[in-house]
């Protein structure tokens, strides 16, 4: 098999991407994933759910989102040219909508009554949100009491798009409390109900599906970057938390042997201090979570390691499967930005060029500033821009006393 066939055929009628995926989860909610993926096989070769997800692409998303030139930041570095895919011109600033709004039309499809989900800073949930209203289906989401204290504009966004936020006290009330208890939710009625996962992570057919939606970005990408160029990119970048902007770019490039591919993983403080960063493929190792067989940061005794990264949509233990596949063979290559190079990429993008990029999204910026220098002026990188940065203002405001 060529390798471009090859990746077309991910992953198997398992769910598994060589050793990694699967539905590692008890018997009962293997029947209703695979439920899922067979209404999904369906639903996404009919042409009327592709027609109506490609005219809210454009008319509502307002894609294809432009690559950009970065040249002010280009010329300052003195090396490779820096090209920008604009995911932050979309409608509600990411590119976590193209998903959201794929899981919130093929729960209209599937003819479900709701769509439920967890969320931790709130990104995920205002996305979803967004699109449950716009496609007309009800939309709950459970999130951590202490999370609610912190992320109060994303907070309201949700109230204000109509979805039932239900807020989780038990526990450490974060994340992990917000998805057990989203789950129970969901177990109550999982025939009238999808489970809408925020990434690229989770059991069969999740790491499937949100990567198809999200695809539309590499897909744009690559034919803008053809166009204007008459050639393909040297590098394309993103960061990775649990790898969804960066599979949707990844995956139009992974034929092209030409085509470097890099995933940025968070660095935080330091690769040397476990707690302290979120280089889940950099310092994990082979294991379980949330259903799946990935990469998993642990701690001594087994569990899923704390972890850190001055993005909070990219603090994460686990990976997506078709990452821990791609750097086992070395397809695409995984390596870290540090908060405080971020911190720089962020400072330096919105200064030299004006777009005010997201800290998740920063990552990749700050690799192709560190990278750039060290290649020719004839050599093209190009970096997913995964979203902007208005929701960090206030954060980078107070952390450099501006
Ligand atoms: C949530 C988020 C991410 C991280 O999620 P992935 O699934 O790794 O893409 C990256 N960038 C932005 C702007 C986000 O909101």
């Amino acid at each position: 098999m060529s390798q471009s066939t090859e990746f077309a055929a991910m992953p198997d009628e398992h769910g598994f991407f060589g050793s990694y995926g699967g539905q590692f989860v008890p018997p009962h909610l293997k029947q209703v994933m695979d439920d899922i993926n067979a209404a999904y096989d369906e639903i996404r070769r009919r042409a009327d759910f592709q027609q109506e997800l490609a005219g809210l692409f454009a008319d509502y998303v307002g894609r294809p989102s432009p690559v950009f030139h970065a040249r002010r930041l280009s010329d300052q570095l003195g090396g490779a040219q820096i090209h920008l895919k604009r995911e932050d011109l979309n409608h509600t600033g990411a590119h976590k909508i193209n998903h959201c709004l794929g899981e919130a039309l093929l729960a209209k499809f599937m003819g479900k009554r709701r769509v439920i989900a967890e969320t931790g800073a709130g990104q995920h949930g205002v996305a979803l949100a967004t699109a449950c209203a716009l496609v007309g289906i009800p939309c709950e989401i459970h999130m951590g009491q202490v999370d609610i204290e912190k992320e109060h504009p994303n907070v309201i966004k949700m109230k204000i798009l109509g979805c039932k936020l239900v807020a989780v006290t038990r526990g450490a009330a974060t994340l992990k409390e917000a998805v057990d208890s989203a789950f129970e939710e969901y177990l109550k009625d999982p025939e009238g109900t999808l489970y809408a996962i925020g990434s690229v992570v989770g059991p069969h057919p999740f790491p499937k599906m949100v990567r198809d939606f999200q695809s539309i970005v590499g897909r744009e990408a690559r034919e803008q970057f053809l166009a204007r160029h008459g050639r393909l990119p040297d590098y394309v970048s993103a960061c990775v938390g649990g790898g969804s902007n960066a599979i949707g770019m990844f995956t139009a490039f992974l034929p092209d042997a030409d085509v470097s591919l890099v995933g940025v993983e968070p660095a935080g403080e330091g690769l040397d201090r476990p707690g302290r960063h979120s280089a889940t493929l950099t310092k994990g190792r082979p294991g379980q979570l949330h259903g799946m067989a990935c990469y998993v940061l642990e701690d001594g005794q087994g569990n899923p390691a704390a972890v850190h990264s001055i993005a909070s949509g990219l603090d994460y233990p686990g990976v997506g499967p078709q990452h821990s596949y791609l750097k086992e063979i070395g397809r695409v290559v995984y390596d870290v930005a540090s908060d405080a190079e971020t911190l720089d990429a962020f400072m330096t993008l919105s200064r030299v060029e004006g777009i005010i990029p997201a800290l998740e999204s920063a990552h990749a910026v700050a690799w192709a500033m560190r990278t750039a220098p060290s290649l020719r002026a004839d050599q093209h990188i190009l970096v997913n821009l995964s979203g902007r940065g208005d929701k960090d203002a206030d954060y980078v405001a107070q952390k450099l006393g501006l």
